[in-house]
């Protein structure tokens, strides 16, 4: 998922980039499935560092193609997206292991 030698995430060149460092450092992430209103599915990730989470926010809607918004680092997605939403985590450099999706 790297273009031309910037990160993805915050758009720095990867030998400047720390949010793999930042990353490592970070708490747990978590990502499950809820439902709102009218029994509207919508899933949620909690645990993402507050200076990405608004690219990682864009990048999951546009990948999912699903609405979505984001406070404080915490995600919330239209739909049930808890795999598919792991998995691009994982494709933007989240460690699997730290990644808790029920
Ligand atoms: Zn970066």
């Amino acid at each position: 998922m790297v273009d031309r030698g910037n990160c993805l995430t915050c758009g720095l060149p990867l030998d400047i980039c720390t949010c793999k460092i930042i990353e490592r450092e970070a708490r747990r992430i978590k990502v499950y499935m809820t439902t709102r209103k009218f029994g509207k599915p919508v899933t949620i990730i909690e645990g993402i560092d507050e200076k990405s989470v608004k690219s990682i926010t864009s990048n999951l809607k546009r990948k999912l193609a699903c609405g979505g918004s984001h406070k404080e680092g915490h995600i919330e997605l239209q739909g049930n997206h808890v795999d598919r939403a792991k998995q691009i985590l994982i494709s933007l450099g989240f460690d699997r292991d730290l990644i808790e999706a029920n």
